[in-house]
């Protein structure tokens, strides 16, 4: 599978990772132009690498197992990429 790289792009309020406490400012994307975030849109922590999703006011939560079971074949995915490129990143960093 060939590296994907992971950029900074756009700004979101400021919150904080539930799962590791890594502060939340900014939102990326694997490939092309980081769309503006909306609520219940999925996100991955750049400081763990865990799922998270927006809430009504664009701050990052946790999401249930219930829901991820939910996602489309195509958004689980995305969201497995996503992590896996995020997690060489962190990888790449130690
Ligand atoms: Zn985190």
């Amino acid at each position: 599978m060939p590296k994907r790289k992971v950029g900074w792009a756009r700004r979101v309020p400021l919150g904080q990772c539930p799962h590791c406490g890594q502060t939340v400012d900014a939102i990326s994307t694997l490939a092309g132009q980081v769309p503006k975030p909306k609520p219940a849109d999925m996100t991955v922590c750049l400081g763990c690498g865990e799922v998270l999703q927006f809430d009504e006011q664009l701050r990052v939560r946790k999401m249930t197992a219930t829901e991820i079971a939910a996602l489309t074949p195509e958004e689980a995915f995305d969201l497995k990429q996503t992590q896996a490129a995020i997690r060489d990143f962190l990888a790449s960093e130690t």
